[in-house]
């Protein structure tokens, strides 16, 4: 297996060096700069570059990378990217680095969005958070909850590497979701801990964020009950969200209710 380690980018973006000897990958370089860097400071020669989705802060680095390296550029086909030289819709299987990585459709933060999937880590982008999970500036609550169903659906133990040091602030809303959850609780001083040591608080464990994400957690009854409540007491304003959680409540419309909430948090 490939080694895995962090690049830091702009203020919280982590970019994924993945290195074999002295080959390597690259997930979501956003800026070219710190990646050079690392890959002069190791010696190593970059192969090939993994985009999970077309933002700014995800793929402002490939342009000069592949003019630097002639570099391999997998990403989404559907969505606009730079330099891309093998354009993926999910389901293809990929040689990284002498390992095959599945490429998963996880459509909701943007409509394209891609997750690469080796057995014991996922790179999923702005689709899964530590605690949280990312904005749906293009797919629909129906889209991003069936994109978590497929991430929730992998092995326990695998690591979540997402592009974003986003999780102590998405803990304090699962904390108002889910109050009395004692995992969380032990998260929330874990991840302080971590972050007070200039520490990342990723990856995590797909059976952590199982545990305390409360978009993985929307059949819970704490997260229904929560979700419900915030629905009716009209903090949305809307009053067919409320006329919803009197009816009938699926848990698509329960991880719409927790996403608009966690908006306005
Ligand atoms: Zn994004
Ligand atoms: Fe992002």
């Amino acid at each position: 297996m490939f080694e895995i380690s962090f690049i830091p980018a702009f203020k919280d973006n982590y970019i994924w060096l993945l290195t074999q000897g002295k080959r390597a990958y690259v997930v979501d370089p956003g800026d070219a700069a710190p990646v050079q860097a690392r890959l002069e400071a190791d010696g190593l020669t970059l192969e090939g570059i993994l985009i999970t989705h077309h933002h700014a802060d995800h793929q402002g680095g490939v342009a000069e990378l592949k003019a630097r390296w002639q570099a391999e550029v997998y990403a989404p086909g559907n969505e606009s990217i730079t330099g891309c030289t093998c354009p993926l819709s999910g389901g293809e299987s990929l040689d990284v680095l002498g390992q095959n990585v599945k490429v998963m459709a996880v459509p909701g933060h943007t409509l394209g969005h891609l997750a690469y999937y080796v057995p014991g880590a996922l790179f999923c982008g702005d689709t899964l958070f530590g605690a949280g999970c990312g904005r749906l500036f293009e797919g629909t609550p129906a889209q991003m909850s069936a994109s978590l169903d497929s991430i929730a659906a992998l092995p326990d133990d695998t690591l979540i590497y997402c592009a974003h040091e986003y999780t102590e602030m998405n803990l304090r809303f699962a904390r108002a979701v889910e109050p009395e959850n004692p995992a969380l609780l032990a998260r929330v001083a874990k991840v302080a801990a971590l972050r007070e040591a200039g520490l990342p608080s990723v990856p995590s464990t797909l059976a952590e964020e199982k545990a305390t994400n409360p978009f993985l957690r929307c059949q819970e009854a704490a997260v229904v009950e929560a979700g419900l409540e915030h629905v009716i007491s009209g903090r949305n304003g809307n009053a067919a969200q409320g006329a919803m959680a009197i009816h009938d409540h699926s848990k698509t419309e329960i991880f719409a209710a927790i996403r608009s909430w966690r908006n306005s948090f």
